[in-house]
């Protein structure tokens, strides 16, 4: 791992722009790299090398990195993992990121599983809407039991739709719902996803297998690429009308079912070849590195730097020179080999 001295000559005024012209405004925070499941293109069965208690970021670390970042011009934050909701005082946490000045956007990416889970008669969804958390990105692969079963290995559909009833119920502004397209299994799927999401005023999108795993997921035999996926829609709800103008905070090219009216977002890391040019992200893991872009084998040693007693210009200073360093885009399509399983890196 390069190493990366903060430079305080590098510190001049906030720098939101990196060489290629990405503005950087958004900053996904991972709280932890554990999780109740096991989605078998994030995290094999087998893999459970969590990282200790103490080389993962206390609250009030992560919450001083963030304030740093927001002095820089972070302006939207995701709370995300491993599963966010497993770590305890998430919710509490959430309320301290939307007390920092300059923050303006908190969103919360999750299985679902824990959003229903009551704590005094409250739900987990309800404590993050009241902490200050705008919208709810939730993983939804299948709706059939079995399968879902087969891709997370745990049997937690039911529970991830009464999360979802609870999102609902607690009024988050926004819900998306996140599907993997894995081949041969997401095809038989799309119609019943597409009913569902509209049934719930959720937006729905398919996202491309990334090389993220340490499992070889990038295989021929599944991976679906959105092309596909779109032809397929197409087959059962009609033309699509893509929406260049309808963005979200992410990277989803977004297309409308003209016969609904329903939108459906389509992220396409592995066959779009322009899809970084509008990032505006950088991550943070769990254990304290930053990382410019999550297709790039670079991430910077921020815990270090910090636990060494550094300054909130050093701070700031570190930010800058990750921001410099972010690639053009991601490795993904040159034979990438992860560094990282996804659950280490945040999603
Ligand atoms: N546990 C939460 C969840 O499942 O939404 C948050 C973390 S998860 C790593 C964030 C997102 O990354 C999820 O939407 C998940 O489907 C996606 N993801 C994980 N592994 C992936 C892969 N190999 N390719 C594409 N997306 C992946
Ligand atoms: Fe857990 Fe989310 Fe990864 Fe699935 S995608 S194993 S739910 S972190």
């Amino acid at each position: 791992m390069p190493k990366l001295e903060p430079e305080r000559s590098l510190w001049l005024e906030p720098l939101v722009e990196d060489p290629f012209g990405h503005r950087i405004s958004y900053l996904r925070v991972s709280v932890t790299d554990r999780c109740n499941e096991r989605c078998r293109y994030c995290m094999p069965e087998e893999e459970q090398a969590w990282f200790a208690k103490d080389e993962t970021l206390s609250y009030d670390e992560l919450l001083r990195t963030v304030r740093v970042g927001a002095t820089l011009g972070i302006k939207k934050v995701r709370v995300t993992g491993g599963e966010p909701l497993t770590r305890p005082g998430v919710a509490g946490f959430c309320a301290d990121l939307a007390q920092i000045p300059g923050i303006e956007d908190i969103g919360i990416s999750t299985n679902g599983t824990l959003l229903a889970k009551l704590e005094d008669g409250v739900t987990m969804a309800e404590r993050l809407v009241k902490a200050g958390v705008r919208t709810a990105n939730i993983s939804l692969d299948s709706l059939d039991r079995e399968i879902y079963k087969r891709t997370t290995s745990r049997d937690l559909l039911p529970r991830v739709m009464e999360g979802i009833d609870a999102a609902i119920a607690a009024g988050f502004q926004s819900i998306k719902f996140n599907c993997v397209l894995m081949k041969g299994q997401t095809e038989r799927e799309l119609p019943a996803l597409i009913d569902f999401a509209r049934e719930k005023k959720a937006l729905l999108r398919f996202i491309e297998l990334m090389p993220v795993s340490t499992q070889d997921v990038l295989s021929e035999d599944n991976f679906l690429p959105i092309a596909t996926a779109k032809k397929l829609v197409e087959q059962t709800a009609g033309e699509l009308t893509p929406l260049p103008e309808f963005r979200t905070n992410g990277p989803a090219a977004y297309h409308l079912i003209p016969a609904t009216g329903q939108r459906i977002g389509f992220i396409g890391a592995m066959t779009n070849l322009h899809f970084c040019e509008n990032c505006d992200k950088l991550r943070l893991t769990c254990d304290g590195k930053l990382r410019p872009c999550l297709g790039s084998y670079l991430e910077f040693d921020l815990r270090s730097v910090m636990r060494g007693g550094c300054s909130d210009a050093d701070l700031a200073a570190f930010f800058q020179n990750v921001v410099a360093r972010k690639p053009k885009e991601h490795d993904f399509r040159h034979n990438y080999q992860p560094n990282r399983r996804m659950i280490a890196i945040g999603g």
